[in-house]
């Protein structure tokens, strides 16, 4: 039993070329990442799509371990000490999110292909740590429809909401950083090609180890 937790508790070790198959969401604030990711989620079981860690509160009807994991700042704080990151950032000033790496490092071993749906400056962090993970950028249709659909979701304050439309204009700007975008005029549409680029990722990766 010991040597059963050993084994799938120790980090495997992974080619170079597995690492196209980690594949990067990010993009600016309202932009429809999460929405997307919870479309591939729920339509391509193939897609092995990493659960975050915060330091939020759950929302009515998240699941710990399902949404994020929730955790408090002392235990945040110790993943961060263990090196059980991959990356983790503070997002819109407030709550830490990290993306553990031992279930990543697992599935990329088991020739998975795994999503991480993350803010930008996680992505940046993945790109450094991993240059060969893709990284892909979601983009809204136009700057008008996505301060309609901020505006429209109604979960922010007005003020806050003036907050993130400034980072959302900052963020837009980093999409030339980006291997790949995606327009998101509809959820199905940007889903299945994000499906499709991680498909084309795996088959290079497989065609390289022939
Ligand atoms: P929410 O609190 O609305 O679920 O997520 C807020 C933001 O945190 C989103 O932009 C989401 O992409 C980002 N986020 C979620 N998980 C992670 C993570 O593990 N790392 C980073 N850097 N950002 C994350």
């Amino acid at each position: 039993e010991r040597l059963q937790e050993y084994l799938e508790h120790r980090a495997p070790t992974i080619d170079e070329s597995a690492l196209s198959r980690l594949v990067v969401l990010a993009g600016p604030t309202a932009v429809g990442k999460g929405t997307v990711s919870t479309f591939i989620r729920e339509n391509h079981p193939e897609v092995c799509l990493s659960v975050s860690a915060t330091t939020r509160a759950p929302r009515p009807g998240e699941v710990d371990g399902v949404s994020y994991y929730f955790l408090d700042d002392a235990e945040f704080d110790r993943m961060i000490a263990d090196g059980e990151f991959l990356e983790w950032a503070v997002v819109h000033n407030k709550s830490r999110y990290g993306t553990p790496r031992p279930p990543i490092d697992r599935a990329l071993a088991e020739g998975k292909s795994v999503l991480l749906e993350i803010d930008i400056q996680g992505a940046r962090q993945v790109k450094e740590a991993m240059p060969e993970a893709t990284l892909v950028f979601l983009l809204p249709p136009s700057w008008d429809e996505l301060v309609r659909r901020l505006i429209g979701r109604g979960t922010e304050s007005a003020e806050e909401q003036e907050r993130r439309l400034s980072t959302a204009r900052v963020e837009l700007a980093a999409q030339s950083e980006f291997d790949h975008r995606v327009v998101n005029s509809d959820v199905e549409a940007a889903a299945r090609e994000v499906v499709e680029l991680m498909r084309i990722q795996k088959a290079i990766d497989l065609h390289g180890k022939e």
